[in-house]
């Protein structure tokens, strides 16, 4: 074996294992969350998944954004395919394994190449509407350094990939047609073959273009490999978390609120005597917290909340249609995943660092706080509008309860409305007696 596929193999196994020991995190932090069933419905899920996960149908709502995006998307899944091929070159020494497909390598490695070029545009194209143009979502108050520079990261490192990967096929294309020894002849290069005039490479001589070759090859699949190690540190792991993710979606209604399973079963207990209470909540498992009433901490989300918060892409899709955002209130969708995620990713470090759960006496309300929290109407716009399905509500519903059930803090109209039903028997300031009044104006 060459010390050139030697080494390949090395940096190979230790950016998979890497990535695999970042993804065992993540799944170890998501299911933090407490249970919740969604596995009811495949054929509707599958359905689900299909249109909005791999179809996109969501994007397209906002056609500008959404055709770079499909796009993109469809450059990196596409374009990947080309990986497996450098993978076989790079562990058995070969150039273009995959050659003798004849004609069809030759379309593919053509529709790789206009790919690749339209990749590398609608990226450029993104990170002027991100850093040039300012568009307002992606400049709000959530959006600090880090997400910021994420997206700018990202969009170059794909453009460097792409360029890499036309570079390195315009000095083949060049190596083919000299008849340098080891370059096959094979493949049709569309866009490469203009950048191989464009930068003089038929009046370079064999050993530099080898050296051009040999440097994009090695740029693009350690790219690619840096990529995937990124993605967990990133917002991009939607890239991969959105196709479960909107698998696993709520079927019902969306403004169909969860019940408290327990609380629900207490209640019923109490209205008809004949059905028993319901026993007493479980112990904790050594070092995790108590069970709360609504949520707390990222232990009292249920595991889908927590999902969601990994799979966010941070677009603002939902914080743009949010009624209470749109009229100056502090609540942003957006920022609501994003701290949870961020607290999930805090509560991850900690059990890194200590081999389990210790009490750092933070919460999710050090992030987020109560002024957010009762600013929402609970309209589902932001539901609506998440390209990947998730569901902001939920995690705001769950820290409510936890205020108003473990903490008596309801909001002041909630306070109001709690007085009058106790009162009145109901939600207005009025006595049952006054109901029909309406009916004599
Ligand atoms: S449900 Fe709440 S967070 Fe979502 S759009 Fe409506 S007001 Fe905003
Ligand atoms: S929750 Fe959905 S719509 Fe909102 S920023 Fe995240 S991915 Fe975009």
């Amino acid at each position: 074996m060459s010390i050139s596929a030697i080494l390949f193999l090395l940096v190979f196994a230790a950016a998979v294992w890497w990535f695999t020991r970042n993804v065992r995190k993540v799944r170890r932090n998501i299911l933090l969350g407490r249970d919740l069933q969604r596995t009811d419905r495949p054929a509707e899920r599958w359905a689900l998944m299909t249109k909005v996960a791999l179809g996109q149908s969501k994007m397209v709502v906002r056609p500008v954004a959404g055709l770079l995006h499909i796009v993109v998307y469809a450059g990196f899944i596409i374009i990947n395919i080309e990986v497996l091929e450098i993978i076989i070159d790079g562990i058995f020494g070969t150039h273009r394994a995959f050659s003798f497909l004849g004609g069809l390598y030759s379309l593919l490695i053509g529709s790789f190449e206009i790919l690749a070029l339209l990749t590398w545009l609608a990226c450029a194209i993104f990170l002027i509407r991100r850093f040039v143009l300012r568009i307002k979502r992606f400049w709000s108050r959530e959006m600090t350094a880090w997400p910021r520079t994420d997206a700018g990261v990202i969009l170059s490192i794909e453009i460097l990939l792409m360029t890499a990967f036309l570079l390195m096929n315009a000095a083949d294309h060049t190596l083919q047609s000299m008849g340098a020894e080891h370059y096959v002849q094979a493949g049709a290069f569309p866009v490469s073959a203009v950048l191989a005039g464009f930068f003089g490479f038929g009046t370079m001589d064999a050993s530099t273009l080898i050296g051009i070759e040999r440097f994009c090859w090695w740029f693009h699949i350690i790219g690619i490999l840096g990529f995937l190690n990124y993605l967990p540190y990133s917002k991009h792991f939607h890239i991969l978390l959105a196709f479960p993710n909107v698998w696993y979606s709520k079927l019902q209604p969306k403004t169909q609120m969860s019940d408290m399973p327990r609380m629900a079963a207490e209640v019923k207990s109490m209205v008809d005597p004949s059905i028993p209470p319901p026993p007493p909540p479980a112990e904790p498992e050594p070092g995790m917290p108590p069970e709360h009433f609504g949520a707390k901490d990222v232990f009292d989300l249920t595991w889908k909340s927590l999902m969601d918060a990994y799979t966010c892409t941070e677009c603002g899709r939902c914080t743009s249609v949010c009624p209470a955002n749109l009229t100056g209130k502090l609540l942003s969708p957006r920022k609501i995943v994003m701290d949870t995620r961020d607290r999930l990713e805090e509560v991850g470090r900690v059990i890194d660092k200590k081999g389990k759960w210790e009490d750092d006496g933070k919460d999710l309300f050090s992030r987020i706080s109560e002024e957010e929290l009762w600013a929402c109407t609970t309209c589902n716009a932001c539901t609506q509008a998440c390209p990947v399905n998730i569901d902001p509500v939920e995690i705001i519903l769950d820290m409510r309860r936890f205020l108003v059930m473990e903490q008596s803090k309801p909001s002041p109209s909630l306070n109001a409305m709690f007085t009058t039903i106790e009162n009145n028997g109901a939600a207005w300031a009025f006595g049952p007696d006054k109901r029909m009044e309406w009916m004599k104006e």
